[in-house]
């Protein structure tokens, strides 16, 4: 495999809401992500992963560890390398509607990042790789003189792919890019991004709120619970191999299109309310809403450990692979 191209080292972003309360949106992430790879973010609304792609852009400021990207530190660039970081790095964004400007022809959106970097000598040239654009992510030139709002929540998203690939990015942070799509249209967008990866070359932070939509895109994923990553292994072995309550329990919650399956298999509901991160759990930060809870794990903050070969797992049941597989032996159901 290549050397990763983007390194997050124990990222850690907390806002501070006045009064003395501090809202701990990431606490302490580390993942890295390899050249041509997606790799995708997974959790619960609130659990940070968002913040984690805006803190990658730079869009907010860490209040600790790093994000290394192509060997430089993302907040240290001055202000040329900076300049240079966005051409390599983009953003798709969930909500195309709000992401386009609606006064702005979409010729106009997609050529602005281009303007913006100076990057062709004429308006005939800029608008021909316009149409080029267009006709990558399925649309056509006819489209450019019209207006957000004459296109579908499908195409709009297509506009939004059209701009993020403007500059010829390598990496591009997907932040929840299907999700306020019809399903109808979702498979089409996440076709479209594979396809664009495949010719491009791209590589993928793929964030997401569901395990189903996450799986046929990414090579790696991560999950996320409350600011913490608790999982972290290929996307087959996540789903042939969960380890973590959480993972089991998101799994668990995919509807399986076969209804003799469905009706047979075994729901984990999870109990109680995600805790806010302004005052998250002792110990491990999950602990409120595991079925597995044992007296520990109210005590001590589980270390993140590699359970088995590239399978990583913040949870006190799993031992590290070098010490072998450790069972539980106090448990306290429903804690
Ligand atoms: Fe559950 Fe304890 Fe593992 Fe946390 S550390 S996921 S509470 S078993």
């Amino acid at each position: 495999m290549s050397e990763p191209i983007l390194q997050v080292n124990k990222l850690k972003k907390h806002f501070d809401l006045g009064k003395k309360q501090i809202l701990k949106a990431v606490d302490g992430v580390s993942f890295h992500v390899h050249q041509g790879e997606t790799f995708g973010l997974v959790g619960e609304s609130g659990c940070g992963k968002s913040t984690i792609g805006r803190t990658i852009m730079g869009l907010y400021e860490k209040t600790a560890g790093d994000v290394m990207f192509a060997g430089k530190n993302v907040h240290d660039l001055n202000e040329k390398e900076k300049f240079t970081f966005y051409r390599s790095m983009q953003m798709i964004f969930q909500d195309p509607y709000a992401s386009l400007n609606p006064r702005s022809t979409v010729q106009e959106i997609i050529a602005e990042p281009m303007i913006v970097h100076k990057m062709y000598q004429s308006k005939k040239e800029q608008l021909e790789r316009v149409y080029e654009l267009l006709e990558e992510v399925g649309l056509n030139r006819d489209h450019a003189n019209r207006y957000p709002h004459e296109f579908s929540g499908g195409q709009r998203q297509r506009i939004g792919i059209a701009r993020a690939l403007a500059l010829n990015p390598q990496f591009i942070i997907a932040d929840e890019p299907i999700s306020a799509l019809d399903v109808s249209v979702q498979a089409q967008v996440v076709n479209l991004l594979k396809k664009l990866q495949i010719d491009k070359g791209l590589t993928f932070l793929f964030i997401a709120h569901d395990l189903s939509m996450v799986k046929h895109f990414s090579d790696r994923i991560g999950v996320m619970y409350l600011g913490h990553l608790v999982e972290l292994t290929a996307a087959k072995s996540l789903y042939d191999n969960p380890l973590h309550p959480y993972t089991k329990a998101l799994l668990s919650a995919i509807p399986i299109p076969d209804p003799d399956i469905e009706e047979k298999r075994e729901r984990i509901i999870l109990e109680g309310e995600l805790p806010s991160p302004i005052d998250p759990p002792s110990g491990c930060v999950f602990r409120t809403r595991c079925p597995m809870a044992m007296d520990i794990c109210s005590q001590k903050t589980p270390q993140w450990k590699e359970v088995e070969a590239h399978h990583h797992v913040a949870c006190h049941l799993y031992n590290d692979v070098k010490e072998g597989r450790d069972t539980p032996k106090v448990l306290i159901k429903g804690k």
